[in-house]
């Protein structure tokens, strides 16, 4: 799907934009942009606002810009700037030329802020972080104005030069925009606009030690950049009112900025300084973790772009806060899978099965439905011998009785292939474990129906010994085990609520030969047991490893039923 065919989202953001189209407020233009600061990997969080505001220009043949949001120096990365560029490109959308930066605009913010200062707006403050803070006062009390808020133009000039030339340390002078220091918006009482960080910038260098503060990099960003609807998470509603100041301040263009509820999602945390935490705390392998909640984790673990926009679509845009189940994503992955992953045999922990009466050195090719889905899929031919693999789980010695599968004097039906029937066990003599199934076959039944029509209760999946591939695969499950990990007791490490099967290795699986030389990536439904993916790091020619991207159920469903049963 070409993302031109994803269709806008019909919101109140939607209507705002439909009026100022009729109003011809910006003449009838369209631009918006996605502002990332890069300072870590994105995540499903941000996959939401890049949905909206690439989804919004293309639905009203628009413009979107990705714009870097720069201004911190200790922070910020170019692998990050590598990352998200590919994460964005993955997920479907093009900036085309429209690739910027906060930091090439330093030169313009500092000549707003010159501005601001020469007509009396601004002020070079010389009070610490902590003054500045106790001046600010609580939200329900007026602040009290610095004693050097009534610096002359000329002295905040000359001070604000100096801070730039690198004449003070650290935290010893922040220029402020004097606004209001009674405001009831903590965000009016004297904002600081520029700070002095003796940092390198991944772009600047050392070119400078003052930068600006984000409250007064975005708005005049989005201006300089004609962004016409400037849209951002709930937070920001009361930083509104400080950006409008600004522009109008510096009489320059007005984008308009519009508030959305944040997309949160359960069973993860996506904050991150929190994924900063799982990383370098060794919670997962790393940013790609295809337990992590980030595009690129995400990607590895085998889901797809259209997944995860449908899921943005879905869940529509809001101005109430909500969350968003796990469960819906997952959803969202398989009804995506189902419709174009093929479908192999494998089998993730092997018993050996002998069939008796087939012959020694014979294999036979059986054809195999690639995707019931998708007739164009066509079929395959998958080898079958005397010796064969099935699931452990699928033999029961003593079964109980709900189970219909394997179990001695039984008989099964291998799919697309032949009924077989279970004649005999054979033990470790020493650890009593079942080493092999002796079975015999009904070469009357192959394709899977008896011609005197007798019934089996179950179809189990295999693969012949001789032809298999080894693989290891790797059975992922959530990460926390908790909706809200962060929801601790005071002195409760969050990351005790890290599910610690949320990675299961299986080291010795088989899956069918059709599998050798698997591209990293591609993604495949292993019948019977879910949707997995060639791990992309680690599968060389030499070695297969697969992710299990979601189970064909929402097991969890089931745990969580359980649970409200004992807890009711
Ligand atoms: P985090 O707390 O994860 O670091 P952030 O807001 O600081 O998030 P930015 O890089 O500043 O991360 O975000 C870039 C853009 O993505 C912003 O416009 C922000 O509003 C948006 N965004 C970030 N997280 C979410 C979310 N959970 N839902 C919707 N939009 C989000
Ligand atoms: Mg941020």
């Amino acid at each position: 799907m070409s993302t031109n065919e994803i269709s806008t989202p019909s919101n109140f953001i939607k209507k705002i934009i439909d009026e100022d189209i009729a109003k011809s407020t910006f003449g009838g233009r369209v631009h918006t942009r996605f502002p990332p600061e890069p300072n870590g990997y994105l995540h499903i969080g941000h996959a939401k606002s890049i949905c909206l505001n690439f989804g919004l220009a293309q639905g009203y043949g628009g413009l979107c810009n990705l714009r870097f949001d720069d201004t911190n120096p200790t922070t910020e990365e170019a692998e990050y700037v590598k990352a998200m560029k590919e994460d964005i490109r993955w997920l479907g959308f093009d900036w085309q030329d429209r690739e910027f930066y906060t930091s090439d605009y330093f030169d313009q913010l500092y000549e707003f802020a010159m501005q601001l200062i020469k007509e009396g707006k601004a002020y070079v403050d010389s009070l610490s972080p902590e003054e500045i803070k106790e001046h600010r006062g609580p939200w329900n009390e007026p602040g009290k104005g610095s004693p050097y808020r009534n610096r002359s133009v000329e002295e905040n000039l000359q001070l604000f030069e100096r801070m730039r030339a690198g004449e003070f340390k650290d935290g010893t002078q922040t220029l402020r925009a004097k606004i209001d220091m009674t405001s009831s918006n903590m965000n009016l009482r004297d904002p600081i606009l520029y700070r002095i960080i003796h940092a390198k910038h991944y772009r600047t260098g050392n070119r400078w030690c003052i930068y600006p503060t984000y409250d007064f990099a975005h708005g005049q960003s989005d201006s300089i950049e004609g962004i016409t609807h400037s849209i951002c998470t709930l937070e920001f509603e009361d930083h509104r009112p400080l950006y409008d100041w600004f522009l109008d301040a510096l009489k320059i263009h007005h984008s308009k900025q519009i508030e959305f509820a944040r997309f949160n999602l359960n069973y993860t945390v996506m904050s991150k300084r929190k994924l900063i935490e799982l990383v370098e705390g060794g919670h997962v392998s790393g940013w790609n973790d295809p337990r992590m909640p980030t595009l690129t984790g995400m990607r590895r673990r085998g889901y797809t772009p259209e997944a995860i926009r449908n899921l943005c679509e879905k869940t529509g845009v809001s101005k109430v806060n909500s969350v968003i189940d796990a469960a819906m994503l997952e959803d969202c992955v398989r009804e995506d899978l189902n419709k174009r992953a093929p479908r192999v045999l494998a089998v993730l922990n092997p018993l050996r099965v002998v069939i008796e009466n087939y012959p020694e050195s014979e294999v036979e090719y059986i054809d195999a439905i690639n995707n019931p889905e998708d007739p164009s899929a066509g079929t395959r031919k998958v080898p079958f011998s005397r010796v064969l693999y099935i699931e452990r789980d699928d033999f029961m010695e003593d079964p109980p009785p709900k189970f219909y599968r394997l179990a001695p004097g039984r008989e099964v039906r291998l799919r697309y292939a032949y009924f077989i029937k279970c004649v005999g066990v054979t033990k470790d003599k020493k650890t009593g474990e079942i080493v092999e199934l002796r079975c015999t076959y009904d070469p009357e039944t192959r394709g899977g129906q008896a011609p005197d029509g007798r019934k089996v209760n179950a179809t189990i999946h295999w693969v012949s010994a001789d032809h298999a591939v080894e693989a290891e695969v790797r059975l992922y499950d959530r990460l926390f085990l908790k909706e809200d990990p962060t929801d601790v007791p005071e002195g409760v490490d969050w990351k005790a609520n890290i599910n610690p099967n949320s990675l299961v290795t299986l080291n010795s699986c088989q899956v069918e030969p059709s599998l050798a030389g698997a591209e990293p990536g591609s993604r495949y439904q292993f019948e019977r047991l879910g949707y997995f993916c060639v791990d992309s790091v680690d599968s060389s020619p030499g070695k297969l490893v697969f992710n299990r991207t979601v189970s064909l159920r929402d097991q969890w469903a089931k745990v969580l039923k359980a649970e409200k049963w004992r807890t009711a």
